[in-house]
C-alpha cells in the first residue's frame, strides 16, 4: 500500500468530485512519512478511514418565493469525522454548492479543527440556495425549510453547525430560531449567534482577526511585521472585512477587496472610514463592490471569466490574503505574485490556492500557509462559544482576543515543530497536515475499528 494506491482509490470512489481529490491529494502527500514511520496506521487504514465521511446526509428543501412560487433546492451535511469531537464546521448558501464542494470542506475541516486544540470533529454542510437578490423573508422561508430537515441529525453534542459562504448573522438566526420551534430547546446547536442570544463576542472578527495573528507570527521568523507592507486582499464578505480591518490596526495597507462581480484597486489604501462604508455596502445593503470604486473614485475591474488568470493577483505588494473563495490563485497567478516579489501568502479562504500554484510559491521561498491552518481562528472562537455556551457564561472581547492570539500561535508553533520533525523545516502545508493528522489518528487508534 503507498500514498498513490489510496489517491487511486479515492478517484475510483469519488468520481466527478475534483475539490475532494484535490484536497485528498494535498493531505495524502504530505501525511504518507507520516505513515511510514507508523506501519501500524496503515494496517489499521486511518488515512482511508479519514477519507469516507462517517455519515453524509442530502435532502430535499422545498420553500416559498414571495410570490407564491415554489422552489426546490438541494440540502447537505456532511459528517466527516467525530474521533476527537462532536462534528463542527460551517453551512455554505451558494448555488456552486455540490457534494464534492462539501466533501472537501468537511476534511480540510478535520485537520483544521485539530490545530485549534479544541475538542471538535469535522463536517460540513449547505445548500444549492442562492441568497443573492432574495428578500430577507424569502431567506427565513429558506432556512426554515432547510433547518425542518437539518434538525433531526444534529445536537449541541452531536453536530454544531456555524456560517460560512452565504451564511452570516442573519441566516444564523433564522435556522437557530427554526431549530429552537422545532426542538422545543434552547441550546447552542449553531455557532456565530447574536451575542443577546448566546453568541460569544469576537466571533464574527475570529477568522480575518486569526489570519492576520497567524501572518504577523510568520512574518516574526523573519524579524518583520505586518506594518508598512501592502497586502492584497480578495473577497469582500466576513474573512475578508477582518482581514482588513487587522491589517489596518497593526499598521498595514490593504489595496484590494473584490466580490463576484470584480476587485477594487485602491492605491490609497483602504482605511478605517472606508472599511465602513465596505461594511455597510455588503452586510446591510448587500451591495456591489463596484460602488466602493465609484464612492472613493479608485479602479474598478470587472471579472473576466475568459481569463485564465485573476489580475487582482498582477498587483505588486508584500502580502496575500485570498479570502473568497476555492482556487482563486492558479498557476499564472502564483507566478505573478512571485514576479512582483511577494513574501508571503495566507489563505483565509479554504484551498484559495491550487497545488501547482502553491509549489510555486513555495520553491521560490514565499511564505505559504495552509487555510487549514491560517483560518482556523473562526472555528476556535466557535469552539469558545461552544464552551461558554456549555458553562452558561460570556467572556469579555479582551478574554476572547486574548484566547485567539494565544491558539493562533499554538497553531504556528505546532505546525513549525510537526515541519521540522519530518524533514521539511518552515513548510507549513506539510507541518498543518502533519500534526492535524497524528492527532486524530491517535483518537481514531485508540477507539478501535469503528
Ligand atoms: P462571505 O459569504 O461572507 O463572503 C464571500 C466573499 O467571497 C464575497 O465577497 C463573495 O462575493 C466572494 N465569492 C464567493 N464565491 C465566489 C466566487 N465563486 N467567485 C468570486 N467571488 C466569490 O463568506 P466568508 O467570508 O465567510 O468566507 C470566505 C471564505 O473563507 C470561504 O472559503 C470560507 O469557506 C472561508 N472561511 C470562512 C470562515 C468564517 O468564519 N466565515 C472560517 C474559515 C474559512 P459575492 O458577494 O459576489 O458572492
Amino acid at each position: 500500500m503507498s500514498g498513490h494506491d489510496i489517491l487511486d482509490l479515492v478517484k475510483q470512489r469519488n468520481p466527478n468530485e475534483p475539490e475532494f481529490i484535490q484536497a485528498a491529494e494535498e493531505v495524502i502527500t504530505s501525511v504518507w512519512p507520516v505513515l511510514e514511520r507508523n506501519p501500524e496506521f496503515i494496517r489499521l487504514r486511518l488515512l482511508e478511514r479519514m477519507l469516507e465521511p462517517e455519515r453524509q446526509i442530502s435532502f430535499r428543501v422545498t420553500w416559498l418565493d414571495d410570490k407564491g412560487n415554489v422552489h426546490v433546492n438541494r440540502g447537505y451535511r456532511v459528517q466527516m469525522n467525530s474521533a476527537i469531537g462532536p462534528y463542527k464546521g460551517g453551512l455554505r448558501f451558494h448555488p456552486s454548492v455540490t457534494p464534492s464542494v462539501l466533501k472537501f470542506l468537511a476534511f480540510e475541516q478535520i485537520f483544521k479543527n485539530a490545530l485549534t486544540g479544541i475538542p471538535m470533529g469535522g463536517g460540513k454542510g449547505g445548500s444549492d440556495f442562492n441568497p443573492k437578490g432574495k428578500s430577507d423573508d424569502e431567506v427565513m422561508k429558506f432556512c426554515q425549510a432547510f433547518m425542518g430537515e437539518l434538525a433531526r441529525h444534529i445536537s449541541h453534542r452531536l453536530d454544531v453547525p456555524a456560517g460560512d459562504i452565504g451564511v452570516g448573522g442573519r441566516e444564523i438566526g433564522y435556522l437557530f430560531g427554526a431549530y429552537k420551534k422545532i426542538k422545543n430547546e434552547f441550546t447552542g446547536v449553531l455557532t456565530g449567534k447574536g451575542i443577546g442570544w448566546g453568541g460569544s463576542l469576537i466571533r464574527t472578527e475570529a477568522t480575518g482577526y486569526g489570519l492576520i495573528y497567524f501572518a504577523e507570527n510568520m512574518l516574526q521568523e523573519k524579524k518583520e511585521s505586518i506594518k508598512d507592507k501592502t497586502c492584497l486582499v480578495s473577497g469582500s464578505g466576513n474573512v475578508a472585512q477582518y482581514a482588513i480591518e487587522k491589517i489596518i490596526h497593526l499598521g498595514g495597507k490593504a489595496v484590494t477587496a473584490s466580490d463576484s462581480d470584480g476587485f477594487i484597486y485602491d492605491a490609497a489604501g483602504i482605511t478605517k472610514d472606508k472599511l465602513e462604508f465596505l461594511k455597510d455596502l455588503k452586510n446591510n445593503r448587500r451591495g456591489r463592490i463596484k460602488e466602493y470604486a465609484d464612492k472613493y473614485k479608485c479602479e474598478f475591474h470587472a471579472l473576466d471569466a475568459k481569463h485564465d488568470h485573476n489580475p487582482l493577483w498582477s498587483i505588486k505588494a508584500d502580502c496575500a490574503f485570498p479570502c473568497a473563495t476555492q482556487n482563486e490563485v492558479n498557476e499564472k497567478d502564483a507566478n505573478n505574485l512571485v514576479k512582483n516579489g511577494l513574501k508571503l501568502l495566507g489563505e483565509g479562504a479554504n484551498m484559495p490556492t491550487t497545488i501547482d500554484a502553491i509549489n510555486i510559491l513555495i520553491d521560490h521561498g514565499v511564505m505559504y500557509s495552509p487555510g487549514k491552518a491560517s483560518n482556523a481562528g473562526g472555528v476556535a472562537t466557535s469552539g469558545l462559544e461552544m464552551t461558554q455556551n456549555y458553562m452558561g457564561t460570556k467572556w469579555t472581547s479582551e478574554e476572547v482576543d486574548a484566547r485567539l492570539v494565544g491558539i493562533m500561535k499554538n497553531i504556528h508553533q505546532t505546525c513549525l515543530a510537526a515541519a521540522k520533525e519530518y524533514g521539511k523545516p518552515g513548510n507549513y502545508l506539510v507541518g498543518a497536515n502533519i500534526a492535524g493528522f497524528l492527532k486524530v489518528a491517535k483518537a481514531m487508534q485508540a477507539q478501535g475499528v469503528v
